[in-house]
């Protein structure tokens, strides 16, 4: 299996270690021929300004966009969930291809990242918020909630495409790996049309 992970900047090294760990093939994307062949993308966190900036430049975002309506398995984290919301509020829209609404930098600056209990479908873990948006609004009935930080919606599902605002690549424990390893198999049966 190839999972290609969108690698301008951000956590996308950390990604690819959770890749090679359930044994699936990483591939950095950072041009439009590295999106060949692949069997599911990530669109990893760290600076979605930053990403757009480097995609005028270097553009893949169309192709990826593509891609992703194609109904291949596409996770997203913290600044990838930014990309993909069809409403940002303090930012822009990206690759729109999930209803929701973020808010960029909802927890405030840099400082007041932090660590916190998350309910991730079943199982509950500590994860890491870096100045991490909030999901302030679920704009269609598709999107299903599947991860909560106290009452807080801090992971949503919508067809072939999951977003979540914290790190799981930080932690890869074993519950999360599970759930990446049978994510990315599921190939387009993800998607309910
Ligand atoms: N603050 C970043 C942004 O707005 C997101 C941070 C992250 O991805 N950890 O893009």
């Amino acid at each position: 299996m190839k999972v290609g992970i969108l690698s301008f900047q951000g956590s996308f090294l950390d990604h690819s270690k959770s890749i090679l760990s359930i044994g699936a093939t990483p591939v950095l994307i950072k041009n439009e021929a590295d999106i060949y062949d692949l069997d599911a993308l990530i669109l990893p966190g760290g600076e979605s300004t930053a990403m757009k900036k480097i995609d005028s430049y270097l553009k893949v975002f169309s192709v990826l966009d593509d891609f992703i309506k194609s109904g291949k398995p596409t996770l997203s984290t913290c600044a990838g969930t930014i990309l993909l919301a069809k409403e940002v509020i303090g930012g822009d829209t990206t690759i729109p291809n999930i209803d929701i609404q973020v808010t960029r930098n909802a927890y405030g600056r840099q400082t007041e990242s932090f660590e916190g209990s998350v309910s991730f479908y079943d199982n509950n873990d500590i994860y890491c918020f870096i100045r991490a948006p909030k999901i302030t609004n679920i704009l269609t009935d598709k999107v299903e909630v599947i991860a909560k930080h106290n009452e807080e919606i801090v992971g949503v599902k919508q067809d072939n495409i999951v977003a979540l605002t914290f790190h799981p690549e930080l932690n890869n424990d074993k519950y999360y790996l599970n759930w990446l390893d049978n994510f990315i198999k599921e190939g387009e049966n993800v998607r309910t049309l």
